[in-house]
């Protein structure tokens, strides 16, 4: 049987979750499912903890989950951000989905392409702070760039389509926010973080250029490159084109967020958080980027 070989960007090797040191954590705001192995360990313990996991797992139609607080909290989460779990029976002792959050895995033939996703604040801090985006094999110390992997991949584009434009028109922003209020809002925040990019009108596109200007080109190119690479395993489906749109389309939004925010790494994760964690929102920007493509996603706006 051929190996699958796993993708890593370079940057894996640095994360360790905030855990108390986090401002959003990932143990808030969404089911979490327990896998039924260790549900059926968690529910057999004995002590006061087994007696609380008994209380605080559900299992409806077989599928084991953790009864959410009012707020929404994973109720072994405690109020500094750290685990119960974790501190009383060790990280190990996880179920699936809270060992491999935030990591991310996406076959494309035989390579797996793995990473950490941008809703987590630890992953996108790596992602803006590494000197260059590479990646390297699993168990394989030898670096390569992203282009170097689209080839291999057999998806080479040209480098204008791995960075947003340098400046947005009137039209472009007003696509990409029509994208976005057509998706499924993840909260009432998200509605009202829209409606003040809809409402600063013009004057968002000069913030937008004065952003893209002072990040940098290289900073554009990481980011876009990195929404490129979780979606490549659905270039079969959707062609290289429209994924390279999206991914552009994207990062463009992702500057004016930031531009309406004053603060690039948390419309980073804001963006992510809204839109690649929600397959429907995926599929639907997707679509209507690579309807949009050959129009202006991938002019250069200069
Ligand atoms: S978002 Fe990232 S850094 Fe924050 S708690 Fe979750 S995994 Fe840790």
């Amino acid at each position: 049987m051929e190996r699958i070989i796993t993708i890593w960007p370079d940057f894996a090797a640095d994360f360790a979750c905030k855990a108390g040191g986090c401002r959003h954590t990932c143990c808030r705001g969404w089911e979490i499912d327990v896998d039924s192995d260790t549900a059926h360990w968690y529910l057999s313990l004995d002590g006061p903890l087994g007696d609380e996991l008994r209380r605080k797992i559900r299992c409806d139609d077989g599928t084991y989950s953790f009864r959410l607080t009012a707020d929404e909290r994973c109720p072994f989460l405690r109020s500094d951000g750290l685990c119960r779990l974790v501190l009383g029976l060790g990280e190990e002792n996880l179920c699936e989905i809270c060992t491999m959050h935030p990591r991310f895995f996406a076959l494309c033939g035989k390579i797996e392409l793995a990473g950490f996703g941008l809703a987590c604040e630890k992953a996108t801090e790596l992602l803006l702070a590494a000197k260059e985006l590479c990646f390297h094999a699993e168990g394989d110390s030898q670096s390569f760039t992203f282009p170097a992997l689209l080839m291999f991949l057999g998806y080479p584009v040209p480098d204008a389509w791995l960075r947003p434009p340098a400046r947005l028109t009137r039209g472009q922003m007003s696509f990409l926010l029509e994208q976005m209020e057509a998706t499924e809002p993840i909260d009432a925040v998200w509605t009202r973080q829209l409606a003040a990019l809809r409402a600063a009108g013009d004057a968002l596109l000069l913030s937008y250029a004065q952003l893209f200007a002072a990040q940098g080109e290289a900073v554009a190119g990481r980011l876009t490159s990195y929404i490129l690479y979780r979606q490549l395993d659905k270039v079969p489906r959707y062609g290289i084109g429209a994924l390279a749109a999206y991914a552009r389309g994207n990062a463009a939004f992702i500057y004016l967020l930031a531009a309406s925010l004053q603060d690039f790494p948390e419309a980073v994760r804001r963006w992510s958080e809204q839109i690649e964690y929600d397959e429907e929102n995926t599929a639907h920007l997707i679509e209507a980027c690579g309807r949009e493509s050959s129009s202006f996603l991938i002019g250069n706006g200069r």
